[in-house]
């Protein structure tokens, strides 16, 4: 079959045949010699952004993908095995509390996550600012963290949808990332090689997040749900607001301690809700609840008695990090440094624009330019007013952990510019927009 062909069939508009999609992933996987090279692969890569795929094309994609490499077979572990993915936003630490009381519930979850990248954060540089936290546990430790605690939260190994990983180097590069299709198959591809049976997608939608349109949300929801259906995972997605942060931490150590105070049962409604809504979606799936209301009271019951906070707690040992951080934050690191930004006039907090809260947190140094870049655990903001919420003048809107540095006034210029003052409180607007499935 000659790469020329196949990407015509594409620039022309047809449905590839599985050989096909057989044939490119096989090339992104390993360039074998087998005729393709990478500029073929790329000119696929844009035939596909321009023209898109059918639903029946994407799963054959996303499974070609997942096969490149190696997929977990938990079939011998007792239990549901259900995760969730979030696509990305700005304090969104709702995985260090939702696998906690999704396995209090009885669900096994081998979670597999990303690390943070441009604006957005990741769960494991999250877990990373536990002194001693593991994330690169072997498959054998992956099973017994599972077995003994129900939870298991690592980093995607080498060996996991290598197809993927030159796939999304080259999207990345020439402005091919924002396609549906390639998106579905780039995170389907990865969650089916956990060996899961089910699967929760938060789709996060607005000034913070990928998709900052409903439609551009409901589009890649759509084709999750089609495509993970297809492949033989049970799923739920829901479309959520990213416009302001979630809770009030956003930087990685900050946000352990608002994910701990969430499981105590003293987090922030937002987070709280969303949390336990998602935590009741994997429960359903994971068929202990006929519906998402009793799996919602599995959930709340988690919470109130603490049981989930101890599976958090057990977790930690498991992977090698300090349990004491639960019951002492001061065992996380911290900066010496924290200046507040404060309101210039009396009223409401009528808007904040996450992605500015994020891009701030960055050049803290709590992100990442580059994905080799190292990152600061202890640096952060905390949101003293959210959207809503009255203020006087000299009142702090945000709370910044800082280490100093050439980029501390550009991230306080940032986070002046983030937030608008007015004199009536802005509407509000529900945090779960929409359930697809
Ligand atoms: N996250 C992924 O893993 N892949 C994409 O293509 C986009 C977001």
């Amino acid at each position: 079959m000659r790469p020329g062909d196949v990407i015509q069939t594409k620039r022309d508009r047809g449905v590839l045949s599985p050989e096909q999609i057989g044939a490119f992933v096989s090339a992104a996987s390993r360039l074998d010699g087998s005729g393709w090279e990478k500029y073929h692969l790329t000119a696929l890569l844009m035939a596909i952004y321009l023209n898109g795929m059918v639903p029946d094309e994407t799963a054959a994609l996303t499974a070609a993908m997942a096969n490149s490499g190696k997929r977990l077979d938990l079939s011998d572990l007792d239990g549901p095995k259900v995760d969730k993915h979030s696509t990305g936003g700005v304090g969104d630490k709702t995985s260090l509390i939702l696998g906690p009381l999704a396995a209090a519930c009885g669900v096994v979850v081998p979670m597999m996550s990303g690390r943070g990248l441009g604006h957005s954060g990741g769960t494991l540089d999250k877990l990373e600012a536990i002194p001693g936290f593991r994330v690169n546990l072997s498959e054998a430790e992956l099973r017994a963290a599972l077995r003994k605690v129900g939870l298991g939260m690592i980093g995607q190994t080498a060996d996991v949808a290598p197809a993927d990983k030159m796939l999304y180097a080259l999207r990345d590069v020439t402005s091919t990332v924002e396609s549906v299709p390639l998106i579905t198959a780039s995170i389907l591809s990865k969650k089916l090689s956990e060996g899961i049976s089910g699967l929760v997608m938060d789709v996060k939608c607005g000034a913070g997040a990928f998709m900052k349109t409903r439609e551009q949300a409901r589009a890649l929801a759509d084709s999750i749900v089609k495509v993970g259906t297809a492949n033989g995972l049970r799923m739920s997605a829901l479309i959520t607001a990213m416009d302001v942060p979630l809770g009030r931490y956003v930087g990685n150590g900050l946000e352990v301690i608002e994910s701990i105070e969430t499981l105590k049962g003293n987090g922030p409604p937002d987070l709280t809700d969303l949390s336990v809504a998602l935590a009741a979606r994997m429960v359903r799936l994971a068929g202990l609840a006929p519906d998402d209301g009793s799996a919602e009271k599995q959930v709340r019951s988690a919470l109130s008695s603490g049981t989930g906070l101890e599976v958090l707690r057990r977790c930690i040992e498991q992977q090698g990090g300090d349990p004491g951080v639960i019951d002492d934050y001061a065992r996380l690191p911290s900066t010496d440094a924290i200046t507040a930004v404060t309101a210039d006039r009396a009223g409401y907090v009528v808007s904040m624009n996450a992605e500015k809260v994020g891009v701030a947190v960055r050049l803290l140094g709590g992100g990442r330019d580059r994905a080799e870049d190292a990152i600061d655990p202890a640096v952060g903001v905390i949101v003293r007013a959210k959207p809503g919420e009255h203020v006087g003048t000299k009142h702090v809107v945000f709370e910044v952990h800082h280490r100093g540095g050439p980029r501390l006034g550009a991230a306080l210029d940032l986070l002046k510019e983030s937030f608008a003052i007015g004199d009536a409180p802005p509407g509000s607007e529900p945090l779960v927009l929409e359930q697809v499935a």
